[in-house]
């Protein structure tokens, strides 16, 4: 993929900060929160023009006439703006209004027709676009949506992580699933990747955690909601910040760098070295045994699976876990992966294809 630096990040003081309301509301509205913001020195200022709502009914979004609010905020505070879009026809008038920057929503990128429409939108506008991972756990449908962009020739690409939906009672309204990003890190890694954790919280109370969580996995920036009156804002109320809210929450911010002295833990290094080494000898025994009791259910006609062998296992690691003060559902999670292979393994043994 040909991916270029995005030029309104790289003159910005790191971390980048894109910041504003979830929905342009008013002109009033717009005006305060980024004049508020302007004097905070966020990098970007954002505002929703057309909002995808679950249900019908809520409000979708004052539509184009919110964009001359955005080009005023560009030309009298000089701050870059960004919007989201998800047709054409927002592209269209997005780029007509000199919008400085382009964000795909979630719900959008779970569609391929609709990324493949702004992408169509896109061809030969070399506007720097983010898109924000589908709202499911799907790292493929992601990179899809940066395939598609990029074929169309927009190089100035970014990945907002902004938390994936579930069904039910939760902590976060999207569940944050940081291995998802940090992997679409690994196979693009010259991508910036901002981290959104107000779609993430889903309530102001968890924005500030989320954020150094952010910032200490590498996150290039994160895009956060903010609103001169949260309360009242039109959508995602409970958990856009104040303005005032932000700049505590910048000036709170620990900053470290990826690039620090790793000689002060050079041994412990070592000694990890040493033990990922023993656990894959341990592994490589552990499925050598699988093996062995693979042929003799072949032998005896007993099926693969045992649900009662797998429960047992599974509670004797629960409380093995505990006595060793380890994190139950984490270790579940290795132990479910080594069962799984385990069981593929024998499959493959009862059906002769070794
Ligand atoms: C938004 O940023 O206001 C928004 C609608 O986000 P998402 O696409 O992440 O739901
Ligand atoms: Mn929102």
């Amino acid at each position: 993929m040909n991916i270029n630096e995005i030029d309104i990040f790289s003159g910005a003081k790191a971390p980048v900060v894109i910041a504003g309301p979830c929905s342009a509301e008013s002109e009033e509205q717009v005006m305060a929160a980024a004049t508020q913001l302007a004097a905070a020195g966020v990098t970007l200022f954002r505002a929703g023009i057309w909002k995808p709502r679950t249900r019908p009914g809520c409000f979708e979004g004052v539509g184009p006439e919110g964009l001359q609010w955005l080009t005023r905020v560009k030309k009298e505070l000089g701050l870059p703006v960004a919007t989201e879009v998800a047709t054409a026809a927002h592209v269209e008038a997005a780029l007509s209004a000199g919008v400085d920057l382009l964000w795909v929503g979630a719900r959008t990128t779970t569609n391929p027709f609709a990324v493949q429409e702004l992408a169509d939108a896109l061809r030969g506008v070399d506007i720097p676009v983010l898109v924000k991972n589908p709202v499911n756990p799907d790292l493929e449908l992601w990179i899809g949506a940066f395939e598609r962009l990029n074929n169309s020739g927009v190089t100035r690409l970014g990945a907002i992580h902004r938390g994936f939906s579930s069904y039910g009672e939760k902590i976060f309204r999207n569940s944050p699933q940081w291995q998802i990003p940090l992997e679409l890190k690994n196979r693009l890694p010259q991508l910036p990747i901002i981290c959104d954790p107000s779609h993430i919280a889903g309530k102001r109370e968890l924005v500030m955690s989320l954020s150094q969580q952010a910032m200490d996995l590498n996150f290039n920036g994160i895009m956060v909601e903010v609103h001169c009156n949260p309360s009242c804002a039109l959508s995602d109320a409970r958990q856009q910040l104040t303005p005032a809210e932000l700049v505590a929450m910048l000036d709170g911010l620990v900053h470290r760098t990826s690039e620090g002295d790793t000689s002060h833990f050079a041994a412990h290094r070592t000694r990890l070295d040493e033990i990922d080494d023993e656990l894959i000898r341990l592994l490589a025994r552990r499925m050598e045994i699988v093996r062995e009791i693979g042929k003799v259910k072949k032998e005896k006609g007993i099926t693969v699976f045992q649900p009662f062998r797998y429960k047992e296992t599974m509670e004797r690691c629960a409380a093995l876990c505990v006595n060793h003060k380890l994190d139950v559902e984490a270790v579940k999670d290795v132990f479910e992966a080594i069962h799984s292979e385990s069981i593929r393994q024998q499959l493959c043994i009862v059906n002769d294809n070794i």
